[in-house]
């Protein structure tokens, strides 16, 4: 169940304790695909893991930005601090766990959101009457995460899959041309670069053009299985603060 489709009466009669709550950002994904690529990712991995799972889960409206200054200098790209962020966070986690809803998985769609997410989320279940864990989509589909990119055959393959019309195909020869192969500007194992137009001429890191509807299909069901074992795993947790 969708909190923003539903009323308040339906949503009294629900009887489950776990929520799920998308996060994407709103950033350049290159020049053919959507700024909300984050979002839309995190949401549809969200709606179909509450339709597969055994009982039912509430699914929050999905916050829309993130921790993306990185990609500023693309025009579009909005984005907030980290601590904004993790208040905002830490506040819808509360006020869905003061209806009952407390052990949430936040389904996330950006990288630069992690940090704070598991540092919220720490927070989250050290004081707060929730029990709350990131689950990052593109970290969950096992060999395919080492070509995750930005922009690149990951996540346009996911689009291709569940919002086929949102990907302007015949720029994926232009969006690979000029692409960079590996996200940040390396010294060893210290990343030199602090904004993504250091390394990626058009924003894209990856090749889209070995994106496929199929590999869409593939990562959606792995996501989703994934995340449907941490819905599991997560339930008979004990929401209380451990202070
Ligand atoms: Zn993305």
């Amino acid at each position: 169940m969708h909190i923003e489709d539903e009323t308040w009466t339906d949503l009294e009669t629900t009887d489950t304790n776990l929520g799920l709550l998308p996060i994407g950002s709103t950033e350049q994904h290159g020049p053919h695909a959507p700024l909300g690529t984050d979002t839309f990712d995190a949401e549809v991995i969200a709606q179909n893991a509450a339709e597969e799972y055994s009982d039912s889960v509430i699914v929050a409206p999905s916050v829309p930005v993130g921790i993306a200054e990185e990609h500023r200098e693309f025009t579009g790209t909005l984005w907030t601090d980290e601590m904004t962020f993790r208040q905002y966070v830490r506040d819808i986690v509360r006020s869905l766990a003061s209806h009952g809803w407390d052990h949430v998985v936040i389904v996330n769609g950006h990288g630069g959101n992690i940090p704070a997410l598991e540092a919220v989320t720490a927070q989250i279940i050290r004081h707060d009457n929730a029990y709350a864990v990131p689950f990052t989509w593109f970290e969950a589909i096992g060999e395919h995460t080492s070509s995750m990119g930005h922009a690149g055959p990951i996540e346009t393959s996911l689009l291709e899959r569940t919002r086929p019309e949102s990907v302007h195909t015949d720029r994926l020869t232009d969006a690979a041309a000029g692409a960079s192969d590996r996200w940040g500007d390396w010294q060893g194992s210290v990343n030199l670069a602090v904004d993504s137009t250091e390394f990626t001429e058009n924003g894209v890191v990856g090749d889209p053009r070995e994106a496929s509807a199929e590999l869409g299909a593939e990562l959606l069901t792995a996501a989703t299985d994934e995340l449907c074992s941490l819905l599991d795993a997560v339930r008979s947790h004990d929401a209380a603060p451990r202070e």
